[in-house]
C-alpha cells in the first residue's frame, strides 16, 4: 500500500475558522458549516486522500485546517 497517497484525517481549529465555507465547497462530505455560527466542523470519518487534504488545507484563508498525521 502506498501510504503517501493514503487517506489522512483532517481537523478544523474552530477558534481560527472565519467561516466562508471554502472547505465545505471543496469537500462537502468532510466539512460542514454550522447554520448558526457559520463555523466549520469535520463530519463523517474526516478522511481524505492526502492530495485533496493538502489542497483544502492550502485553500483555507484562516489556516484553520490541519492534517492529523498518523503514527507509521
Ligand atoms: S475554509 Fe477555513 S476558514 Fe473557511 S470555513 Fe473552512 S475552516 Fe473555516
Amino acid at each position: 500500500m502506498d501510504l503517501g497517497e493514503g487517506l489522512v484525517p483532517v481537523a478544523v481549529d474552530q477558534g481560527l475558522c472565519v467561516g466562508g465555507g471554502i472547505c465545505e465547497m471543496l469537500e462537502p462530505a468532510v466539512f460542514e458549516l454550522d447554520d448558526d455560527t457559520v463555523i466549520s466542523s469535520v463530519i463523517g470519518d474526516g478522511l481524505l486522500p492526502r492530495s485533496r487534504a493538502e489542497a483544502v488545507v492550502n485553500r483555507c484563508p484562516a489556516q484553520a485546517i490541519s492534517i492529523a498525521e498518523q503514527e507509521q
